[in-house]
């Protein structure tokens, strides 16, 4: 079944929200911040961190690429299938190549958009492999299923042992699709299935599939253990299912859910229980401490939120792939601003799920 887009792009609506300025303007509004929400700096500040520091890269995660086949109502990267002029070309993943070659940064992690849709996904992902890298592959199930071209992607990720990361917003196509679009959850189920039939998810084969949950309104995601527990009894009961880990992932108030945030009057309570949720006990495991995180143009953030945020990183001499240096990267600050009570907010989100 084709999917039945819910909504289009900010970029394609001609939304003051697809400008990162204008995000930037409404979570820093002064009426806010200072009265009601703590500037997120100052409660670091307040807990002994003057600046927050990187621990060591140790994670690659490319955005190579901002189309998608699906338009979700809450995305952080405004993707959709309008985004075709934002594909990291291959002369930017050729400088990714030679700088992975040189360091002893264990994993590329690749998300876009739909990843797959970059024509030079497969090569990329082969010559990964063929420099020892671990490759996970943030893959939204559709897309194995949306052309014939994509069909046999089950088989390619078990070739290369790729680590499948994939959203299910919930194990109901009600609350699925609402989020990602009519037939989304009908097309996620068949290439699960696809998945689970070379041996992802399947004990003993090695082959790693994890789902992604992220709540479908204006609240914090439950607890990890008990989800994961009741996701896969219901995968395993209505549909023959099996995966491996279920990641919970806070949205964060940026791009599309800022706007459901803001349309629904939502912005300020929601912001108001992640600043009340802060949990300091989160702050050394924070994903922008071990990773880098590099846009389709080549340029060097602090992770994919502040991408979207277009808040580059603030080494100077090390912005860009074409100037990538490890030691001044692994000394830089991180960027910090108000989306970063998302990340710290009851037991932490990041891209591999809850952090404490
Ligand atoms: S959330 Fe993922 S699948 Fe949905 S539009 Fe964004 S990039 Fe595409
Ligand atoms: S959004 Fe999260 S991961 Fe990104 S810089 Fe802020 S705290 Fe770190």
């Amino acid at each position: 079944m084709s999917i039945k887009q819910r909504t289009k792009s900010l970029q394609a609506r001609s939304s003051e929200l697809s400008s990162a300025f204008f995000q930037l303007k409404v979570l820093n509004g002064q009426e806010v911040v200072d009265e009601k929400f703590p500037s997120f700096s100052n409660r670091l500040q307040n807990l002994g961190y003057q600046t927050l520091k990187p621990s060591q890269i140790d994670i690659f995660q490319i955005n190579i690429g901002k189309l998608c086949n699906q338009t979700c109502a809450h995305c952080h990267v405004d993707a959709g299938p309008d985004r075709k002029e934002e594909n990291m070309s291959r002369e930017n993943l050729e400088l990714c190549l030679s700088i992975l070659k040189n360091s002893n940064i264990s994993t590329v992690d690749i998300t876009g958009g739909a990843p797959e849709m970059n024509p030079n996904f497969r090569w990329f992902v082969e010559e990964c492999t063929k420099l020892g890298k671990k490759v996970i592959d943030r893959c939204n199930l559709t897309i194995i299923v949306a052309n014939p071209k994509y069909h046999d992607l089950p088989e390619f990720f078990a070739k290369h042992k790729v680590q499948v990361v994939s959203s299910l917003p919930y194990f109901s196509k009600t609350r699925t699709d609402k989020q990602r679009g009519d037939g989304v959850f009908e097309d996620s189920i068949k290439a699960l299935k696809m998945l689970n039939a070379v041996g992802y998810g399947k004990e003993g084969t090695g082959l790693e599939l994890n789902l992604v949950y992220n709540p479908s309104g204006a609240f914090l995601p439950g607890d990890q253990a008990g989800l994961q527990t009741e996701f896969k009894r219901q995968l395993k009961r209505k549909f023959d299912i099996d995966f491996n880990q279920l990641f919970c992932i806070t949205n964060l108030p940026i791009s599309r859910f800022l706007e459901y945030l803001l349309e629904s009057n939502n912005y300020e309570s929601y912001m108001e229980k992640l600043v009340e949720a802060f949990n300091p006990g989160t702050v050394d495991g924070l994903m922008c401490r071990n990773t880098i995180s590099v846009g389709w143009d080549g340029y060097l953030y602090d992770c994919d939120f502040n991408q979207m945020l277009e808040l580059k990183v603030t080494s100077k001499d090390s912005m860009h792939l074409r100037d990538f240096n490890e030691n001044i990267l692994n000394n830089r600050n991180i960027v910090l601003n108000q989306h970063c009570y998302g990340c710290t907010a009851g037991a932490g989100s990041s891209c591999g799920g809850e952090i404490s």
